[in-house]
């Protein structure tokens, strides 16, 4: 059950980067300006190409970074310039489900091992206490017997098989707010749909919060209660996802959803075609950020951003055609 008091809310969140090309200097913006919340039980899916800011936004929401601006509140607390010392008795309620779970463990080191120390660090058990945990985990996520997989290292388990020691890694300690970053992108087709319900599971018994972020809006409208579509470092359109996908009103919405060739129940109602690449997000346009590939762009949408603006309850919709009405 979904209720109303956010476990996490974001405040107009920025996160820039100084990189260096060719001996110059540059600001990288890939998170600019965003604002969300999410609730006990509800799973808000981050939409976007690649390049979008999805996944640094989620490391900003855990704190992995530290935001440019912005103000980020988990259960109510302000933990935006918490030091890592105050963060850590947090980070047991905040994990993160990765993409690709072989670059998340040391090679060297055996799972089992690996899945002790959290445990052991947030003094929450003790190593013999661990270990019966993790055991009972590896059995809860279908790794049979588990005795059996304690001691193998990364490179001796399938991609699925890592995923779910991934996800009992993230589990054990019994996390509030989980980001789920791309968790089935990088594996066979064929285990996605268990991977998938293997966090819903959790998802259900702890009551957590989570940001599934995806590229996939068709996986998007599978998993999300609500959907946040973002677009070069911004959210273009937020909104319950059955009323983004009944009634789409962002060109960049609309367009990703053109590109689905996989939904056969599902026709948008306009047909929308970008011109050309996502531009680098150390050059973002000026005005709408959309404007370069948008085709119904017009002058205005060149000199002024339009603001996020709610068209109906709960949805919002950044673009000056939507503010005209
Ligand atoms: Fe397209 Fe203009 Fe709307 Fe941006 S504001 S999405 S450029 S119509």
């Amino acid at each position: 059950m979904v209720t109303r008091e956010p476990v996490l809310k974001a405040e107009e969140v920025a996160k820039y980067f100084e990189v260096k090309a060719y001996g110059r200097k540059k600001v990288v913006k890939a998170v600019d300006g965003v604002s969300l919340e999410v609730r006990e039980g509800e799973t808000l899916g981050l939409v976007g190409e690649s390049g979008s800011g999805k996944s640094t936004l989620g490391r900003v929401i855990l704190r992995v970074y530290r935001p440019t601006r912005g103000k980020v509140f988990f259960k109510g607390r302000d933990i935006t310039d918490l030091p890592e010392s105050r963060l850590r008795p947090l980070r047991r309620e905040m994990q993160m489900v990765p993409q690709d779970p072989y670059a998340s463990f040391n090679p060297l080191i055996p799972v089992g091992e690996a899945l002790t120390e959290p445990l052991v660090i947030h003094g929450v058990a003790t190593r013999e206490e661990a270990r019966e945990a993790i055991l009972k985990m590896f059995e809860r996520v279908g790794l049979t017997p588990p005795e059996e997989y304690f001691n193998r290292r990364p490179h001796q388990f399938s991609g699925g098989q890592l995923q779910r020691i991934a996800i009992a890694r993230a589990m054990l300690l019994q996390p509030k707010l989980v980001v789920a970053d791309e968790p089935t992108s990088s594996l066979d087709v064929s285990i996605r749909a268990s991977i998938l319900q293997l966090l819903k599971e959790f998802q259900e018994r702890l009551k957590q919060a989570v940001i599934f972020i995806t590229h996939d809006l068709a996986l998007a409208k599978l998993v999300s209660d609500r959907i946040a579509v973002m677009y070069l470092g911004k959210v273009v359109e937020e909104g319950p996802t059955n009323e983004i996908f009944s009634n789409p009103q962002h060109p960049y919405t609309l367009a990703l959803l053109t590109a689905i060739p996989t939904l056969d129940d599902y026709e948008p109602p306009k047909k929308v075609v970008l011109r050309g690449e996502i531009p680098d997000p150390s050059k973002v346009p000026p005005g709408c950020r959309l404007h370069p590939r948008c085709p119904f762009a017009t002058d205005e949408c060149g000199r002024e951003e339009p603001p996020l603006i709610e068209v109906r309850p709960g949805h919002k919709v950044a673009c000056h055609l939507i503010r005209k009405g």
